[in-house]
């Protein structure tokens, strides 16, 4: 069985965080900076040559969040800080031994959102702090706005560039599904066996590890549809572009972020579309009225102060049957109807794939929840750390894990909280 200190499960921006401070880029603060409080300055100034090296329970015995430490350096202003100003720097040390193994390549999800797809928040709020995305930009000759959002064929190169200059690709094994995640037995000393799947031709293969960092993000565990017929050909299991989906008439069926954007797009193709969703109406329009400082979501106040010729929208309602010949059932409260459409496109999202874990029973959970209605269970872990409180050596990380926000600006400072831990542990800070 190959074995490695560390197992990174996942390539999102969440496991690329872990990946680059083992690889040795170790944070170090410079400059004329301030934290607001003087007590974490003082305790900033003292540790700034290596922050990595302190034991973080040391703020939070003080009340301090040890996130917060490393992202207010990171983001110490609303907007992107100018690169010949950061006080956040890097320096090359030894190498831990760690390997990441994952289905998507470098960047995660973003591998597979909808070809037009934009992110929610500026660019350098999706940045991974060890490689700028401003100097992604400079580098390769794109003249963007660091404050602007960013379309996936800027993010995804940014975040395979991100792993090409830190000298990570030699040690990341993508088309890779981990599978289990479970205690090693007495015979073996390591503390964990990791199970995977080959994606391409199914072989398994098993590592064991001291240490797993649990990346595999928001969605490893899609959501199914409660419905019989899913496997009809006119039915999409993901929405990618309007050119994919032949015909006129397309029923979207979800009603978060995923489906309004599907909707949103397919309706300005000249689709014409049924949108069906299990929320009442006020849910949605709260996310669209709270949601008017990004721009589709402007475009969806005007598509529903406009003639909405071509939108129909079914709240409270659920599809039940996809039939031949496009036929869908759909219970509504007026009771059921049905429908003749060209294509269906299914946008429930998903969950983390706790199930890797099932061997550990009663793991604690955080039900994490935020005014834009992304809900999902959190791991709890020690908040100096990112440690599950509940299996020693296993740390989540992007939004998994209690305390982080779900995106990435919310939880790439924990990648320093991980790997600092982990390099505490190993000697090797
Ligand atoms: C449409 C959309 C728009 C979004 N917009 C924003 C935004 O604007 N800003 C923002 O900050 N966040 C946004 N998000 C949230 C998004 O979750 C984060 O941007 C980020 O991708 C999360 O990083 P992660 O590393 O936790 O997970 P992911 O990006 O999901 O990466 C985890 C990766 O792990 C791999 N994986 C999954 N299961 C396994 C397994 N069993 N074994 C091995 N590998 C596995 C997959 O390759 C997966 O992609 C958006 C999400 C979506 C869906």
């Amino acid at each position: 069985m190959e074995h490695h200190s560390v197992i990174i499960a996942g390539g999102g921006p969440g496991g690329l965080g872990v990946a680059a401070t083992l690889e040795g880029w170790h944070p170090r603060f410079e400059g004329d900076y301030e934290f607001p409080s003087d007590e974490v300055q003082a305790f900033a100034k003292q540790n700034e040559a290596n922050p990595l090296a302190f034991d973080p329970h040391e703020l939070l015995e003080r009340g301090h969040r040890p996130i917060e430490f490393y992202r207010m350096r990171h983001h110490p202003i609303q907007d992107a800080v100018p690169l010949d100003e950061w006080s956040l720097k890097f320096t090359k040390q030894q190498r831990a031994d760690w390997i990441m193994l994952s289905t998507d390549g470098p960047g995660g999800l973003w591998n597979n959102v909808p070809k037009e797809q934009m992110t929610l928040g500026p660019a350098h709020w999706m940045e991974l702090a060890h490689y700028p995305i401003g100097k992604f930009y400079e580098q390769t000759g794109r003249d963007r706005d660091l404050n602007s959002l960013v379309h996936r064929d800027d993010l995804v190169p940014y975040y395979q560039a991100f792993t090409e200059e830190l000298g990570l690709n030699d040690h990341i094994k993508s088309g890779v599904k981990v599978t289990s995640i479970a205690p090693v037995g007495d015979d073996i000393d390591a503390r964990f066996v990791v199970e995977t799947a080959d994606q391409s031709n199914g072989t398994t293969a098993k590592y064991s590890c001291d240490y797993v960092v649990f990346g595999v993000g928001p969605r490893s565990s899609i959501r199914k549809l409660d419905a019989n017929g899913t496997d009809q050909s006119y039915v999409s299991l993901a929405y990618t572009h309007p050119d994919d989906y032949p015909g006129e008439r397309v029923i979207v069926i979800g009603g978060g972020r995923s489906a309004d954007w599907a909707a949103q797009e397919l309706h300005d193709a000249g689709k014409i579309i049924l949108y069906v969703m299990r929320q009442k109406p006020d849910t949605h329009l709260k996310l669209i009225n709270d949601s008017q400082f990004l721009p589709y979501y402007q475009r969806w106040a005007e598509i529903l102060s406009g003639e909405q010729e071509r939108m129909g929208l079914l709240y409270e309602s659920s599809v039940t049957a996809f039939e031949s010949e496009g036929l869908v059932a759909i219970s509504t409260p007026e009771g059921l109807v049905q429908v003749q459409i060209d294509h269906a496109v299914v946008e429930i999202g998903g969950d983390p794939d706790y199930e890797i874990l099932s061997s550990y029973e009663d793991l604690s959970f955080h039900a994490k929840r935020d005014n834009f209605r992304f809900q999902l269970n959190q791991l709890k872990v020690d908040q100096a750390t990112f440690e599950s409180i509940d299996v020693p050596g296993l740390y989540p990380a992007g939004y998994s894990a209690q305390g982080t926000g779900l995106s990435v600006i919310g939880f790439h400072a924990g990648c320093f909280l991980i790997a600092g831990d982990i390099l505490r542990k190993s000697n090797l800070v």
